[in-house]
This record gives structure tokens, C-alpha cells and sequence, in this order.
């Protein structure tokens, strides 16, 4: 009997790893717009403040988003994984799946040595109980922006070799059931899985709006990146690669907290359409002198408007447009005392800001007094745990944005009131981060094998 096809549309970690599972049981075709990893080493490695390159673009194509970033791996169904995630998969076989992605990952290159939880962390999770911070603490595993390509690599061959088809260049346009229309054609399918990340989630919402399937606002996370001298961080960061702390604010009972920090890295510039952000690197073979986090504000919103990501864009476009383009910087000491920076004032102080395409201003001009507020007392409050880190030295960067995906009407598989139709990753509201995205297109892959 001729083997069932099923088209996969993403070729982030969600369609990939969907796609390796599926692999030998179907005849599976993956889709991606963007482009193959290259081989060739990336420039960013040389300059450390490329903006154009594979790893800063949000479309990146084949590896997906942040893998071909900084590429850490957080172990845990405690990151990464929304609350609707884990009720349909469940804990249990969410940590088992987990540990199924990851050992796929070092079968194909991952470094071995990971960053777990030892008699170490109590220290630091005593101090940030003393300073009322929640410390979550998970086994990390940091691929590396250099390593990502080779592992993507490896694991792109082995798909070919199990006769997945790998197509790159290839928009989906639409979706019916039983086939898709691409700017390459027309690919027909009896199971489909969209995978289309947070790059293809206004397509994703625009598509279950065409089919009739219903979506829901997420929260978005929304605030700055912070950068500071690395020795601040040091023994915090060599015993957690990622520290995730999260506050809930006096003021408002707000939720800030930190992501994606980046040890010895580099701030980067992230291009949408109509306007820039900002996000964070981290390399293997380069360091800075300084360390970055983004420290974020969840944002949700109700009637009448519960658009979070339209409000998201409004105020990050805000931003570029007083930063004449680019994101604005600013002193934590210029932000309280209600004045500008200027690039006088950021040179004279002990750290220089690693992303130098950026204009010196005031970031209070741009972002809402309730975020502002809470960002500054959410440093003051991690000031305890980690000290110094609410210095008037200590560099903003604005905007960062976590935009979050709407969630999509499914049952527990993954699976759309559309039979044969699935979603998975974070374009679907499903995941946020490498781990978890993988984790859905495994879950979605077991559901379709039992299916076929
Ligand atoms: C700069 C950066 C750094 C990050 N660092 C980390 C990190 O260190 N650790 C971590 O856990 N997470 C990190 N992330 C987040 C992580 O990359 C994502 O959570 C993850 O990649 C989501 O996987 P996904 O498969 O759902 O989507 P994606 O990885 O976004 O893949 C989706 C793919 O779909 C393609 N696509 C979209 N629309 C269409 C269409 N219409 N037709 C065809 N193809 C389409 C896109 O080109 C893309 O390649 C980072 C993200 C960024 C942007």
C-alpha cells in the first residue's frame, strides 16, 4: 500500500523534529520559506553585530528561529511550556519527550556537558526566596550559536536519508483540507501539520480564520534588554547557563521576569517590518565583557481590544520612531533622573554597550509608565539577588518584544476541527522556546503514526 503523505509546514524544531519521527512511516515532505543553513561561517562571528545574517533573522528558514541563535536547551517542562501545552500532553510525558529531544540532539552533535541543578542552586535559590523572586531552575544544555549550523545539518542528512523531502523557498499561501497552494505549486496531503513559528503567526491566525477555527489573544511580553559587566552575573551564570527569575511586582502585581540571558554576549538588532528590537547572542569561541538579559513584562489584554500583539507593535514602533530608526538605549542613571543619554554619556561609563547601532535617548518617551515602573522595580528587587545590577551604568536597550502567538482551537493532539489537520510549535501558541516546540511536533508525529 502506498505510504501516506504528510506535509509539514516549518522547518523550525516543531516541523523538524515532527518530521523525524514521521520519517520511514510516511512519505513526509517538509516546507519552508526561508532558506538552507550554510555551511560557510557566519559573518556575525567575525563582527559579533551583523543584523542581516541567518542567525538574527526571524525568518530564518530550515533550523527555525533561535536554534541557529544562541541555541540553549532548557530541560525543563518548567520553561517554555504554556499551561495549555502541558495539560494536553501531561507533565509525565512531557519530561519523557523532553528527554527524547534531547537525546536526538546530542546523537547529532549536541556538546555533552550540560549546566543541572545541584547542591549549588540552593545558595542562589535561598537569596532570591529572601529577596521574594522565584528562581526556576532547569538542566540546560547550550548548543552555541556556531554549533547549531553542523547539528542542523546532521540532522537535515539524516532526514534525507529516510526519504523526507526538504524543500526551502517555498511560501505556503493557503490551506484547505486535502491540499496546500504555495508560490512552487500545489501539495496535496492526507495529514498536514503547520508549524509556522512566530514568523508565520499573523499567516497561521489569517489561515484558522479562513477554515473557521477559532483563535485567542495571548499574553505578549513586552520591556527591555538589559546589559551589564559579565562579572556581575559570573557565578550565577556558570552554574545556570539561563537564569530564570521571575518577580511579581508591588505596584501593579505585574509579572516581570528575565530571558534569554546571554553570558559574555552580544545585544543584536532584530528587523521587522516596521520597526527594530532587540534580542541577545551568545557564541562558543567569542566572548564580550558583558552580560544581557531581556527583562519583560506580561502583558494581557481584555475588552476592547485583547489584541496584545497589535498593542505590542504600536509601542515598539513608537520606540524606532524616536530612535530615528533603530532601538534607543539609555543609563539606568539617565532613565531616573528624566534626561536623554547621549553617546557622551554612555562612553564614560566602565561598560560599553556591545550593539553600537543604536541611538542614545530616553526610553521613558516611548514605553508606557506601567511598564517603566515596573521595570524598575523589578531590577531594584533583583538587585538583591544579584548586587549591582541597579546601577546607574547599567545599559536598557528598547524595544524587546516576546510577541506571543494566538492560541489555536485544538483537541489534546494538536489536531484542528479541520480532520487530518494539526498545529504545533510556537506559531500556534503551543510553545516558546527549541525544547518545547520540538516537544509538540513529537507529540502531533505520535498521534499521526498511530493515525496512518
Ligand atoms: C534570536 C532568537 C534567539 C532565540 N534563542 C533561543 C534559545 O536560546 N533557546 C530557546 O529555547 N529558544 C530560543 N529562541 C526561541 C526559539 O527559536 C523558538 O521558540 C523556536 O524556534 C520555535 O520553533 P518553531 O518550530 O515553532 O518555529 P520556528 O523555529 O520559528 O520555525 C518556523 C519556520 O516556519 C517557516 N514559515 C513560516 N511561515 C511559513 C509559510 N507561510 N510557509 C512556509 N514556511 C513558513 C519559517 O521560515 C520558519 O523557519 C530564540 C528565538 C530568537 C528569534
Amino acid at each position: 500500500m502506498p505510504k501516506k503523505r504528510v506535509v509539514i509546514v516549518g522547518g523550525g524544531p516543531a516541523g523538524l523534529f515532527a518530521a523525524y519521527k514521521l520519517a520511514s512511516k510516511a512519505e513526509v515532505t517538509v516546507l519552508d520559506v526561508g532558506r538552507m543553513p550554510d555551511k560557510r561561517k557566519c559573518p556575525s562571528q567575525q563582527t559579533a553585530f551583523c543584523t542581516k545574517c541567518n542567525p538574527c533573522n526571524l525568518t530564518s528558514g530550515f533550523g527555525g528561529a533561535g536554534l541557529l541563535s544562541s541555541g540553549l536547551l532548557n530541560l525543563s517542562i518548567e520553561i517554555g511550556f504554556p499551561q495549555v501545552t502541558l495539560d494536553a500532553i501531561e507533565r509525565d510525558r512531557a519530561r519523557q519527550l523532553i528527554e527524547e529531544v534531547d537525546r536526538i540532539f546530542l546523537n547529532f552533535g549536541a556538546p555533552k556537558e550540560a549546566f543541572t541543578p545541584d547542591e549549588r542552586f540552593r545558595i542562589w535559590e535561598r537569596r532570591a526566596a529572601e529577596a521574594g523572586l522565584k528562581f526556576v531552575t532547569a538542566k540546560q544544555r547550550l548548543i552555541g550559536t556556531d554549533n547549531a549550523t553542523p547539528i542542523i545539518l546532521a540532522l537535515m542528512d539524516y532526514l534525507r536519508r529516510n526519504k523526507v523531502k526538504l524543500r526551502s523557498g517555498v511560501k505556503v499561501e493557503t490551506v484547505s483540507p486535502g491540499y496546500l497552494t504555495t508560490n512552487k505549486g500545489r501539495f496535496e496531503f492526507d495529514k498536514c501539520l503547520l508549524a509556522p513559528g512566530r514568523s508565520g503567526m499573523k499567516w497561521l491566525a489569517n489561515i484558522m480564520g479562513q477554515l473557521g477555527i477559532q483563535t485567542r489573544h495571548a499574553p505578549v511580553d513586552l520591556g527591555v534588554r538589559v546589559e551589564v559587566p559579565a562579572t556581575l552575573m559570573e557565578s550565577l551564570c556558570a552554574i545556570q547557563r539561563d537564569p530564570k527569575i521571575l518577580i511579581h511586582t508591588q505596584n501593579y502585581d505585574d509579572l516581570v521576569r528575565t530571558f534569554c540571558v546571554n553570558h559574555n554576549g552580544f545585544v543584536v538588532r532584530e528587523q521587522y517590518e516596521t520597526h527594530a528590537c532587540v534580542n541577545g547572542h551568545s557564541f562558543s569561541n567569542i566572548q564580550s565583557g558583558n552580560t544581557n538579559f531581556a527583562f519583560l513584562v506580561r502583558v494581557q489584554l481584555t475588552e476592547p481590544v485583547e489584541d496584545t500583539t497589535r498593542y505590542a507593535e504600536s509601542i515598539a514602533q513608537q520606540v524606532t520612531l524616536l530612535g530615528g530608526g533603530k532601538p534607543i538605549i539609555q543609563r539606568l542613571a539617565d532613565l531616573e533622573n528624566h534626561r536623554r543619554s547621549t553617546h557622551e554619556r554612555i562612553a564614560s561609563a566602565n561598560i560599553q554597550p556591545t550593539l553600537k547601532d543604536v541611538t542614545p535617548g530616553d526610553i521613558s518617551m516611548a514605553l508606557p509608565k506601567r511598564l517603566i515602573d515596573n521595570i524598575l522595580e523589578g531590577l531594584q528587587t533583583l538587585n538583591k539577588m544579584i548586587p549591582g545590577i541597579y546601577s546607574g551604568t547599567t545599559l536598557l536597550y528598547a524595544p524587546e518584544v516576546k510577541y506571543s502567538a494566538m492560541t489555536v482551537e485544538t483537541d489534546r493532539h494538536f489536531e484542528t476541527p479541520v480532520e487530518g489537520l494539526y498545529v504545533a510549535g510556537d506559531g500556534a501558541g503551543l510553545s516558546r522556546g527549541i525544547i518545547p516546540a520540538a516537544v509538540t511536533g513529537l507529540w502531533v508525529a505520535e498521534h499521526i503514526c498511530s493515525k496512518l
